[in-house]
């Protein structure tokens, strides 16, 4: 604004016209030169877009770069040197309303000099009547042109500003880069001149920039994409890493004008790097249909705006990977248990709307510990990698595989109609392992257990992914029960008795320390001589309200709660004393041999050799006594481990023996690498002899295959005569049943030694 101080006053009494007249005439005149040497231009025009100049002072050359005299002759100069946008407001107090007010308020408008540049002025006049009572405007012309560029220049920069504040606001609030690309292009394009900005992303191929925010209604395809090389403006802004400005495209001849550019209508561009932490992401420009509007004082706005879009697209996928690292299994990218549970949960949250049952299954790899412990862990890897994506081609679209770890997977079953149509689906997952899967060049068949559950809401029963899971797994532990390769739907029995199992485990909790365990002592019989030779010692526990529970009640519970150490402990240290009291009562203190159960997470367990050592230590129980009985599926699962452990047993002195053999997988090669002293033909087997035809067949065969290998058999289970007389006919060494003596209490067993009535005395009559 023009301080009013600085105004030249006029002579108020005067007629303005002389008085410039006299000034401008008398040249010798103190006064007249100065207002020649004044930086204004002191004008006296008639009223009107072409009111006749009377007057302009020496100055308007230099300021305008036309004459005095070319203004006087060309009464319509003025009016035509007005930039077209400003003349309708500098024309407006062209009007006799004006007349007589001294109080006209100063205008601002810009002008063409001779030459065309563009310079701002500030007119302020009044409009007085002359001699003759014509009216004629008296004023003074002032330059801004420099006062305005630095007021525009600021007022820019405080705009650009805010943009780069708001922007970043939104970043901070938004992370998705979509969004904030579309708020990034539409605050940059609300800026004075600006007619749009653009987004471009490097393509994946590095050779092209794809057009992803700015331009919405330009054409799609060929024309929103441009060459990421130098012969586009954006090329080179990527390229050379610096701001590239073009000031005028019609006469610009280093890059290519974008179709989408072209479009706008564009004269000036301004193009500038979205950098990222790796590699470039790609350009930010700006567009003008002014040409020259964009200089080097908007690159650092530019900048600023495409560092706060670096930022938080760096920031986006930071998150993103944490994200994916988060819910992912690394090995088979598949969604983890975490995300598993999540996608459930949500199928639950919308079947709660729909109605429609949820389905889940929990597969299990058969045997995969074998594969892992035979080929090793690369194998292992290699085949929990080959089975995501078969598993994923046997499923619909929108089912969801993912890896709970280890060989378990679990499978979301999204929109079922029933029961059946999720066991329909288990058989398809399960027909993914038909064809064999090739491992170091060799095909190996592998099979899966599933259990299913599923959730309806009919049943009203609350429920969330984590118990639909345990539904599904406990499900699948029936499936491994009933044989393995095969699908079993959880039921009502076994919601009923894995609630049972969890009752169970809580009450098993300071079974020893309540005293609650007891031991029983089954005799083993030497089938040539009829001796006893030992005693398998088998656990109860004595249950508050349930009374005398047997092993099959307990001991896997036991097992999966982490309770089976402690008890084996105690069942260990208990048979060891009470057998070395034995040795006290028999009168020529014959010894015997105690058999104890080791289950499979007791042989897994890498303290358990340590833990004998010590029962031995402790006892001073002669370790040739001590029979370890082990379950033969342990050597399926565990082989790797359970070598090293079954060799660290052995050197300790005591004797191994297999157990319920036959029910396991055991080929005699296999068992020759384990070392064993004795096995224990399953009372399965013994059933059949001498009924059946082919079960005799297979204990005779199992017998050989023992005296092949140096190993004792025993056979357990005996109940009847029969079966006795076919052992002895095929030279069993041990047997152990019902027919001889059931599990008895330790009491019951020492009145048999005191009475010496513990030996079997039919085997001689049977030979
Ligand atoms: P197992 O080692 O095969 O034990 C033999 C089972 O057969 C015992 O059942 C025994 O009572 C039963 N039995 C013996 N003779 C006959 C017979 O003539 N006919 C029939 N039908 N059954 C007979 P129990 O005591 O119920 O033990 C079952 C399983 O529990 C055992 O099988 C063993 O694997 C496990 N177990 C027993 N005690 C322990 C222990 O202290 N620790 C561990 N980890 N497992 C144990
Ligand atoms: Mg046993
Ligand atoms: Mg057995």
């Amino acid at each position: 604004m023009v301080d009013s101080s600085q105004n030249p006053s006029w002579p108020e009494d005067e007629q303005l016209g002389s008085f410039l007249d006299r000034l401008g005439g008398g040249r010798e005149d103190e006064s007249g030169r100065l207002i020649d040497r004044l930086p204004v231009i002191v004008y006296a025009s008639e009223l009107g877009e072409t009111g006749r100049w009377r007057y302009v002072s020496p100055q308007v050359e230099e300021i305008l770069g036309f004459t005095p005299e070319e203004f006087l002759c060309d009464p319509g100069l003025w009016a035509r040197q007005v930039h077209p946008d400003d003349r309708l407001h500098a024309l407006a107090v062209e009007s006799r309303d004006a007349l007589g007010n001294r109080e006209t308020a100063p205008i601002e408008y810009r002008m063409y000099t001779k030459s065309g540049r563009l310079v701002w002025m500030l007119d302020e006049a009044v409009l007085e009547p002359d001699g003759a009572g014509v009216p004629v405007w008296h004023g003074v012309l002032y330059d801004i042109t420099e006062r305005k560029t630095i007021e525009i220049d600021l007022q820019r920069a405080l705009d650009q500003q805010a943009v780069v504040a708001r922007l970043g606001g939104r970043a901070l609030k938004n992370g998705d880069p979509e969004a904030l690309m579309h708020d990034a292009v539409t605050l940059i394009g609300e800026l004075d001149g600006v007619e749009a900005a653009c987004i471009w992303e490097v393509g994946r191929d590095g050779r092209r920039l794809n057009l992803c925010a700015g331009l919405q209604d330009s054409r799609r395809g060929e024309g929103r994409r441009v060459s990421a090389g130098r012969e586009s403006h954006a090329g080179a802004a990527l390229d050379a890493s610096i701001a590239v400005i073009v000031p005028d495209w019609s006469g610009d001849d280093r890059f290519t004008m974008p179709p989408a550019v072209r479009a706008l209508g564009a004269a000036s561009s301004l193009a500038v790097m979205i950098d990222g932490k790796d590699r470039p992401f790609g350009v930010l420009d700006v567009h003008s249909r002014e040409p020259g509007r964009f200089g080097p004082k908007d690159v650092p706005f530019l900048e600023a705006s495409a560092n706060v879009l670096a930022d938080a697209f760096e920031r986006h996928a930071a998150d993103r990977a944490l994200r994916h690292r988060v819910l992912h299994d690394a090995l088979t990218g598949l969604p983890n248990r975490l995300s598993f549970v999540d996608s459930v949960d949500d199928a639950l949250g919308r079947a709660s709307v729909s109605g429609s049952p949820v389905g889940i299954l929990f597969l299990d790899l058969d045997h995969f510990k074998l594969i892992n412990d035979s080929l090793g862990h690369h194998a292992g890897d290699a085949l929990l990698r080959a089975v995501a994506p078969r598993l994923r081609s046997h499923l619909r679209p929108g089912d969801i595989v993912a890896r709970f770890g280890g060989d378990e997977f679990g499978i979301l079953i999204d929109r079922l109609a029933d029961d059946a149509e999720a066991m329909a689906i288990a058989e398809r997952v399960a027909s993914a392992f038909a064809q064999p899967f090739s491992m170091q060049g060799v095909d190996h068949f592998v099979n899966a257990s599933i259990g299913i559950a599923v959730a309806r809401l009919a049943d009203g029963r609350p429920t969330n992914a984590e118990l639909l899971i345990r539904d599904a797994d406990a499900a699948m532990y029936a499936a491994k029960e009933s044989g393995r390769n095969r699908s079993v739907l959880f039921d009502a029995e076994m919601r009923a008795s894995a609630q049972r199992r969890l009752q169970t485990e809580r009450e098993l909790r300071g079974a020893v320390e309540r005293d609650e365990l007891e031991l029983r002592y089954q005799p083993i019989v030497n089938l040539r001589s009829g001796e006893v030779t030992g005693l398998e010692a088998l656990v109860r526990w004595r249950h508050r309200e349930r009374g005398l529970l047997d092993p099959v009640d307990f001991v896997s519970i036991a097992e999966d709660g982490g309770l089976i150490e402690p008890i084996g402990r105690w069942v260990q240290e208990r048979a060891a004393r009470q057998v070395l009291e034995w040795h006290e009562l028999r009168p020529d203190a014959r010894p015997l041999d105690v058999a104890i159960n080791l289950s499979a997470r007791q042989v897994s367990h890498r303290d358990l050799p340590a833990t004998i050592a010590e029962v031995i230590a402790r006892t001073g129980l002669d370790p040739v006594h001590l029979h370890l009985e082990i379950t033969e599926t342990v050597l399926v699962e565990e082989s790797a481990a359970a070598i090293a452990t079954l060799e660290a047993l052995n050197e300790l002195g005591v004797r191994l023996v297999l157990d319920d053999f036959g029910t396991g997988y055991s080929s005699l090669a296999y068992l020759s690498r384990f070392p064993f002293h004795a096995l224990k033909i399953d009372r399965s087997f013994v059933d059949t002899l001498g009924v059946e035809q082919e079960g005799t067949a297979i204990v005779e065969a199992v017998i050989g295959m023992a005296r092949a290998l140096s190993l004792e058999v025993i056979a357990e289970g005996v109940e009847k005569q029969i079966q006795l007389d076919e052992l002895v006919r095929l030279d069993c060494d041990y047997g152990q049943g019902h027919f001889f003596h059931e599990a008895l209490r330790a009491e019951q067993i020492s009145r048999l030694i005191e009475a010496d009535a513990l030996d079997y005395s039919g085997i001689s009559s049977t030979r």
